[in-house]
């Protein structure tokens, strides 16, 4: 099944990458196996067998997870990293040098916004901060420097929503390069790739991976030249997934069609329960009316997800007392596994985000993330309706 193929999103999840192997001498096998092996042995000095020579390189087990990886997002080409953060590295390391300006969304995942402040701004690249749910922003700051543009939708946590299309009309008209961090709808309900974007960065240890047991990023693009510098410098550099992990989340991903639907039922079904409970004060979910964006979100997906936040009425105390209540509902980072997690980003996720910075986008102490699970939604709600009273 190649990486173009015309199945569905559910067929392509569960065989692409993972044909059975009939050659002679092979075993059939419908799960690709778990290659260990760090090295490979060859014939003859100048024929590494089947191409693989050490596994930093390349590893059969890593490759079945970057062909399905790249079948769902329609891709050409599909890399896999041992964390979201070294995909992230990695991208920024083989497309930029010193000097060169980013243009990023102002509400990202706080460990990308610590990479760039505190890591690359290192190394003499610049970056600017726009509000991206206003295309025009992102334009706006675009300097003779700029190489690049780096968006999340929905964000993180206040799930703003940009308009994929809009923004890479924009680098394309400034030759730019359009990333867009997809890991909080998967490429089951978003393809940025089909919308305009020139690479999908992934968080894989969210709803890719999906079971809260596996860490690992992945890159998918179309362009080759951008594939090729980027592959010299994962191995150069040897952000790669191991082969158990790989497998884990290939494991994962048979189910990611199922995970996603009964998450975005449940996420619906939490967020109208919560915009009607008296002590919340406000419900963001782009899958509500409610929602500033929802039109757009509608627009440029085919579903909303599983993370939704709230604002709870009162200080962050009452915050931090009704979290720790909860019984159903881990008290925890991350998010996209099939178990509830809930947290503080003001204090958890996004401390590391200066808290004049989280004032002026609307991080409040009062606002808690959710990422709703999939357990069975009436016990999800009974356990937010104890820990409110
Ligand atoms: C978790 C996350 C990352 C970082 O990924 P790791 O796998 O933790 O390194 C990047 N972007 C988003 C949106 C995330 O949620």
């Amino acid at each position: 099944m190649s990486t173009t193929s015309k199945y569905g999103f559910a067929t392509k999840a569960i065989h692409a990458g993972e044909e059975p192997d009939f050659r002679e001498g092979a075993t059939g096998d419908v799960v690709v196996p778990i290659h260990l092996s760090t090295t490979f042995a060859r014939k003859k000095v100048t024929e590494p067998t089947g191409g693989y020579e050490y596994t930093r390189s390349l590893n059969p087990t890593r490759k079945a997870l970057e062909t399905k990886l790249a079948s769902l997002e329609n891709a050409a080409f599909g890399l896999a990293f041992s964390s979201g953060l070294a995909a992230e590295s990695t991208i920024l390391l083989s497309l930029l040098n010193p000097g060169d300006h980013i243009v990023a969304f102002d509400d990202l995942y706080g460990g990308t916004k610590r990479l760039f402040n505190h890591v690359f701004s290192n190394f003499g690249f610049e970056i600017t901060y726009v509000d991206a749910t206003d295309a025009s922003e992102v334009e706006k700051a675009i300097k003779p420097a700029t190489k690049l543009v780096w968006i999340e939708t929905p964000s993180n946590p206040l799930l703003k929503v940009s308009d994929i299309k809009a923004i890479s009309a924009i680098t394309k008209k400034h030759n730019l390069v359009l990333v867009v961090d997809n890991t909080f709808l998967s490429p089951y309900f978003q393809k940025p790739l089909d919308l305009g974007a020139d690479i999908v960065v992934h968080s894989s240890t969210k709803y890719i991976g999906g079971h809260s047991d596996v860490l690992g990023g992945a890159v998918l693009l179309n362009n080759e030249t951008y594939f090729e510098r980027i592959q010299y410098h994962q191995n150069a550099v040897g952000a790669v997934l191991a082969p158990f992990d790989s497998y884990l989340t290939l494991r994962g991903i048979k189910t990611l069609a199922l995970r996603l639907e009964q998450h975005q039922r449940n996420a619906l079904e939490i967020a109208h329960y919560l915009e009607q409970h008296p002590k919340v004060q406000k419900v963001i979910y782009p899958g509500l009316e409610s929602h500033p964006q929802h039109a757009l979100a509608k627009a440029q997906t085919t579903g909303l997800g599983g993370v939704l936040s709230f604002e709870i009425k009162g200080t962050t105390d009452d915050a931090q007392a009704f979290l720790s209540k909860l019984n159903i509902f881990a008290l925890a980072e991350s998010l996209g596994g099939v178990e509830s997690l809930i947290e503080l980003p003001s204090l958890m996720t996004h401390a590391s985000v200066a808290k004049e910075v989280r004032d002026k986008i609307g991080i409040t102490d009062t606002l808690i993330r959710v990422s709703v699970g999939v357990e069975d939604v009436k016990d999800l709600i009974a356990d937010l309706e104890q820990a409110l009273a």
